[in-house]
């Protein structure tokens, strides 16, 4: 691999991807309005290479996701940043991802609450994020296999739910599990590969209300609350995760 697309020379050690990171949080997320300290603490923090293969590192502070295995990618880092700060978590919280991917995520969110249960429906992307997030010491956040669209019951009810795949609804499963308060954060669309990003806050037992925080291209949530099975992309547009 040569240089990146941004023209930032590839790193050439630990202190470079410091530089990175801060520029990234400077340049494309502070700079498009997100300012939750906890956020930007925590995306100060996580060493995002790390969640990529060797080859793949000198893009990990890109504005733009990378392609991981399993044709999914690890989201674009302000995309993420929006969707964290837009959980509203205080510090502490009992937190549930829905497509674990990378795991850089899981990890960001780990800096944060106090509980994170994170949920991929491909093993190989679970068994990796795992082994990731154990070796940088994230022991607060925890990588299951299997079908998302569900939630996670046994660490039920969450303060706060991210899904980082793109659905043609909000499954049940999920608004079931969120505590009286909680946010969950969703792209949601009838399109498979272009969504809105939409925040539900449950303010009562059946009761949720909806805010609409953007347009965002995520790859699609695949699962018995989902999509049934991918449709082709239309690989003129851009993704954001
Ligand atoms: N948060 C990730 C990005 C995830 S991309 C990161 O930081 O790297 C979306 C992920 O959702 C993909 O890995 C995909 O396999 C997963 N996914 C899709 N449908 C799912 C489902 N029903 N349950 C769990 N994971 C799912």
């Amino acid at each position: 691999m040569t240089s990146p697309a941004s023209g930032i020379p590839p790193p050439l050690n630990g202190r470079s991807f410091a530089v990175l990171r801060e520029l990234m949080v400077e340049r494309q997320i502070v700079a498009r309005g997100v300012h939750d300290p906890r956020v930007l603490a925590a995306m100060r923090k996580v060493p995002r290479e790390a969640f990529l293969p060797e080859p793949m590192r000198d893009l990990a502070y890109e504005d733009a996701p990378v392609p991981i295995a399993g044709e999914q990618t690890m989201s674009q880092p302000y995309i993420v940043a929006l969707m964290m700060e837009a959980l509203l978590l205080q510090g502490g919280d009992n937190v549930l991802e829905i497509g674990t991917g990378s795991g850089y995520a899981a990890a960001v969110l780990g800096e944060i609450a106090g509980h994170v249960a994170t949920v991929e429906r491909i093993a190989t992307l679970a068994d990796t994020a795992a082994a990731k997030l154990a070796e940088l010491g994230y022991v607060d956040v925890h990588v299951h296999q299997g079908d998302g669209t569900r939630g996670w019951p046994p660490d039920a009810p969450y303060d706060a739910i991210v899904v980082a795949a793109g659905g043609p609804q909000v499954p049940d499963s999920l608004k079931a599990q969120l505590k009286i308060g909680g946010r969950l954060v969703m792209p949601v669309g009838a399109d498979q590969h272009a969504q809105q990003l939409v925040r539900l806050t449950r303010l009562g037992e059946a009761d949720f209300k909806r805010d609409h925080l953007g347009d965002v291209r995520f790859v699609p949530l695949l699962g018995a609350e989902g999509w049934q099975r991918v449709e082709p992309a239309d690989k003129t547009a851009r993704d954001n995760g």
